[in-house]
């Protein structure tokens, strides 16, 4: 099937073939010739599945020629900022043939502009709830003439409390509408929200309901919280990763990883709510550009992120809500391509994995832990430039007592579990009486963030505890 059988005109044939899109995926099989129809469309459908074309082109197609009103006629309704810029992206190109003016907005930029492009005139107006509310309430968005509605994302702006702006956004459109709602997921808060704004629709799924991408290859690491960072950036190293999307649950992980992973010579970046739009578009744009290695974010700034053949996910803590395991590991093995998942899992997050588990149907293959280098913490005024070769196996899911240096320079090899090994010198009993976090937080006044190591940069750890005799053999001595 092409694109040209659904029923699209030449002009949008014409440019998905320039963007290289040979074929339909099967979401856009279904759901084009179910807008052109005109009937309302309930579609689940997770990021990646090509979802954005299988609704903004028909309604392009359905939009014809640019409009003589200025006020906008189709509507796309989306949580987060990088959806609503990626949509609109997608909609220029795919309407470059037709002159159909899109324009987008956002919140966290300046309103002006916004107010400026659609006074210009507007036929596909892409807009997050908040400020597409702030437009309308200052006149600069007129909603009366808009023929066709799409809530993308649906569970996801329940998820992020919009479900009153969406109210108010309701109340300002006209009642005779076509409406389109695409969700990844459906809980019966979105049936019930389906069941209130559309018409008889026809439901088109093209995956099994809360079901992964199957193309992404999943895996779990069971690994004490204070390895995990250790671990990433042995496996950034060592597989050679250059690009790859890291999850934490906040913005204050989100930025403290980063810091990490740059100190430890891997180029990353952070993407959260907290960042300035300017900061996140960077951010994204470098990542895209391959200009970072790790791009860090949390569950809401990433959501919905296009990054073209995104090879790797890692969930450095898992999500509190299963769902949005789903929503995360869908930005890898996008149309097509393959991809990998892997969660790093500690102790205190097995209730989350089995929730995961039990939403999936499955349980999640579990990794062995590769041997990698942590970094010693040690007393506050010794330097901390010590590391220990971490041999640990995938039952690892005790939390283990910190590694200890005994001495500046010492390599510390720890067992299962993170125990030391034993006959390692007593006098590291003076360090573990101190608390952990005491022991970090002297490193980190020291500046030292474990330097080097595992989690020193590439060029660094080469010349670090790996490259010594007994950790290149893969043996601890
Ligand atoms: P989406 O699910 O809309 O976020 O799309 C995921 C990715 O698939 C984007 O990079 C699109 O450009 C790409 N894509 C969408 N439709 C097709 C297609 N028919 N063939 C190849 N790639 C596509």
């Amino acid at each position: 099937m092409s694109f040209a059988d659904l029923g699209l005109s030449p002009e949008l044939v014409r440019a998905v073939a320039e963007k290289g899109y040979a074929a339909p995926t099967p979401i856009q099989a279904k759901a084009i010739p179910a807008v052109l129809s005109g009937r309302d469309v309930l579609a689940g459908a997770q990021t990646g599945t090509g979802k954005t074309a299988a609704f903004v082109l028909p309604i392009l197609h359905k939009l014809g020629r640019p409009g003589s009103q200025r006020a906008p006629r189709a509507l796309v309704l989306t949580p987060t900022r990088e959806l609503a810029a990626q949509i609109a992206d997608n909609a220029r190109t795919y309407g470059k043939y037709v002159r159909l003016r899109t324009v987008v907005a956002f919140g966290g930029v300046g309103i002006h502009p916004q107010i400026n492009a659609l006074r210009d005139g507007c036929d596909l107006l892409v807009a997050c709830p908040g400020r597409l509310l702030d437009l309308a309430e200052q006149g600069a968005a007129d909603l009366r003439e808009i023929r066709h509605f799409v809530l993308d994302e649906a569970d996801r702006m329940l998820d992020m409390g919009f479900i009153h702006a969406i109210k108010r956004v309701f109340k300002l459109l006209p009642p005779v509408r076509q409406n389109l709602m695409f969700s990844a997921t459906y809980s019966d808060d979105i049936r019930e929200l389906a069941g209130r704004f559309l018409r008889e629709p026809v439901t088109v799924e093209v995956a099994m309901r809360n079901a992964t991408a199957d193309r992404v290859e999943q895996q779990v690491f069971r690994v004490p919280k204070e390895h995990k960072r250790y671990l990433l950036a042995h496996l950034i190293n060592e597989g050679n990763w250059h690009q790859v999307l890291v999850f934490t649950r906040t913005k204050h992980g989100a930025n403290r990883l980063t810091q990490q992973l740059e100190a430890a010579g891997i180029p990353a970046g952070a993407i959260h709510g907290n960042k300035s739009q300017g900061a996140r578009v960077r951010a994204l744009a470098d990542f895209k550009a391959c200009k970072i290695v790790a791009l860090v974010a949390t569950e809401v700034a990433a959501r919905g992120l296009d990054i073209k053949e995104l090879p790797y996910v890692v969930n450095y803590e898992l999500p509190n809500v299963p769902e949005d395991y789903v929503h995360r590991i869908g930005r890898t093995a996008r149309a097509g391509s393959t991809g990998r998942a892997v969660s790093l899992v500690s102790p205190d997050e097995s209730s989350l994995l089995r929730d995961i588990e039990r939403l999936l149907r499955r349980s999640l293959p579990v990794a062995p832990l590769p041997q990698f280098a942590v970094s010693a913490p040690v007393a506050a005024n010794t330097p901390a430039r010590t590391q220990a070769p971490h041999r640990s196996t995938s039952s690892d899911v005790r939390e283990p007592r910190p590694v200890h240096a005994s001495r500046p320079g010492a390599v510390r090899p720890v067992q299962h579990n993170g125990r030391h090994a034993p006959g390692h010198g007593k006098r590291e009993g003076q360090q573990q009486s101190r608390h952990p976090h005491e022991r970090r937080g002297a490193q980190e006044r020291h500046g030292s963030h474990g330097k080097p190591g595992a989690f020193a940069s590439r060029g660094k750890r080469r010349a670090g505890a790996e490259t010594s005799p007994r950790f290149r053999s893969g043996k601890i001595a």
